[in-house]
């Protein structure tokens, strides 16, 4: 296989008490979980390509901390600075791909002055004007608040359905948890490796019920979640999660 990746989990976010039956449809209620924000890094072993999958939620502000689950972020979370961390000059970065435009998932990118910016049109449409449900999620329509995803609009490229950016390195389209949702796929040396935004939060969305695999509990619909699932299966042979701490068991895939 050639030009392979290697992917790296970085904390940009946490919520200290996720409520469970929130990443899992009919999860328990009254139970609640510690969860990070992960952003992924890729890097290719043969060429300069460097990815970021999502970038994580902005500082809470009065604002917006009216509307959202409590939430840290702090200097060292940004992800330009979660990047200089781990020895990662942000300018490097080629390419970054948000899987949609919850509030959690795309904040500082323009800190990350050479990157373009990949994201789906349709959820880029619906992001600016949603469904009442969904207004929170968007941060959209709230007095004194811009979009996290507007702060680095100069530099988005929308795209259409699945496409091959490099070799080894895909979007697909998944919808499920939002309407123009994508994954990412990366080939590594342990096979296809997904990023699969919040269709998969948690492991137990996708590891399952018995052999089921289970939808987010916030989704647009059951059956598109599914279709999904079934693409996902197809796709990849690693599916990695949004917003569980287990997958920092291993420090690279
Ligand atoms: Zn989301």
């Amino acid at each position: 296989m050639d030009n392979q990746f290697v992917l790296q989990p970085l904390e940009v976010g946490r919520f200290p008490a996720f409520p469970l039956n929130r990443f899992l449809l009919n999860g328990e209620p009254d139970k609640s979980v510690e969860a990070p924000c992960i952003s992924w890094f890729a890097r290719s072993t043969s060429s300069d390509l460097a990815i970021l999958v999502d970038t994580g939620p902005a500082e809470p502000t009065e604002e917006t901390s009216k509307f959202h689950l409590p939430l840290e972020v702090g200097e060292k979370r940004k992800v330009h600075n979660a990047l200089k961390s781990h020895g990662i000059d942000p300018e490097e970065i080629t390419h970054v791909v948000f899987t949609h435009l919850h509030f959690d998932h795309c904040a500082y990118a323009q800190h990350l002055p050479n990157a373009k910016i990949l994201v789906q049109k349709s959820e880029l449409q619906y992001a600016v004007a949603p469904q009442k449900a969904h207004l929170g999620g968007y941060e959209a329509s709230r007095p004194n608040v811009i979009p996290s995803w507007m702060r680095s609009f100069d530099r988005i490229v929308p795209i259409e359905g699945d496409i091959s950016v490099a070799p080894g390195f895909q979007i697909l389209l998944l919808p499920g948890h939002t309407y123009g949702s994508s994954g990412v796929v990366f080939n590594t040396a342990q096979g296809r490796c997904a990023v699969a935004g919040d269709l998969i939060n948690q492991v137990e969305n996708w590891e399952g019920d018995n052999g089921r695999h289970i939808p987010p509990a916030a989704n647009i619909g059951i059956d598109q979640c599914h279709e999904s699932f079934k693409r996902l299966e197809k796709e990849a042979e690693t599916i990695l999660a949004s917003h569980d701490y287990r997958m920092f068991d291993k420090t690279r895939y």
